[in-house]
C-alpha cells in the first residue's frame, strides 16, 4: 500500500516509531490529527508499508511495535506460535503471551531436550538447563521462569508488559540457539 495515496494527508509534527505492521523503524510527518483532543492524538501513516498507526491521548501506540527478532530455521508450528506471542504483545494481550510462551517452552523441551510429556513446567526448565540450552549468566531469568511455573493450574495470573517481554526475550534466545545457530552448524 502506497502511503502517498491516502487522501487529504496533513503535515503533522514529525514522529519516529517502530511500525507494528512492517516492523520497520520509521520517521514521518504524514497523517491525520483530531481537533480538540490534545497534541498526541494522531494517526501517522507508515512511509514504508502505508499502514496507519493511531496514537491516543496518552500517546500510546496502537498497534504497538513488534518486539522480538525473526528467527530462521524454525519448524512451522513453532514459527506460528512464536509469531502469535509477538502479536499478543503488540496488541497488549500479555496474559495470553505468557501462557503461550510457557506452552512453547514446554514444547521445545520435549522436542530437543528429551523431556517427557506431562511433566511440570519447572521440570521442563530443568531439562533445558541440564541439556545446556540455557545461556550462561541466566540464573535470574531461570528463577523468574521457575516462579512463573509455581502457579497452581487453576490460577490464572494476569500478565503485564515487563513479564511478557522477559519471557519473549528468553524464547527468542532459546529459538535462536537451537534452530538458527544449530541449523547452520548442521548444514556446514
Ligand atoms: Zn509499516
Amino acid at each position: 500500500m502506497k502511503w502517498s495515496e491516502w487522501q487529504q494527508l496533513s503535515n503533522l509534527s514529525p514522529k519516529e516509531f517502530d511500525c507494528g505492521f512492517c516492523g520497520k523503524g520509521i520517521g514521518t510527518n504524514h497523517g491525520y490529527f483530531h481537533q480538540g483532543s490534545g497534541p498526541s492524538t494522531r494517526i501517522y501513516i507508515c512511509t514504508n508499508c502505508g499502514c496507519p498507526t493511531f496514537f491516543d491521548q496518552q500517546g500510546n501506540q496502537h498497534p504497538g511495535p513488534i518486539l522480538g527478532r525473526d528467527v530462521k530455521g524454525l519448524p512451522n508450528d513453532i514459527e506460528n506460535v512464536y509469531r502469535e506471542i509477538r502479536e499478543d504483545i503488540k496488541n497488549q494481550c500479555f496474559t495470553s503471551a505468557i501462557l503461550l510462551g510457557r506452552k512453547l517452552i514446554m514444547h521445545v523441551a520435549v522436542d530437543v531436550a528429551k523431556a517427557k510429556e506431562g511433566e511440570s513446567f519447572v521440570a521442563y526448565i530443568e531439562h533445558l538447563e541440564k541439556s545446556n540450552y540455557i545461556p550462561p549468566n541466566a540464573s535470574k531469568l531461570l528463577d523468574y521462569l521457575r516462579k512463573l511455573g509455581n502457579e497452581k493450574n487453576h490460577e490464572i495470573k494476569l500478565g503485564n508488559l515487563v513479564e511478557s517481554e522477559r519471557i519473549l526475550g528468553f524464547i527468542e534466545a532459546l529459538l535462536f540457539f537451537i534452530y538458527e545457530l544449530g541449523g547452520e552448524t548442521d548444514e556446514s
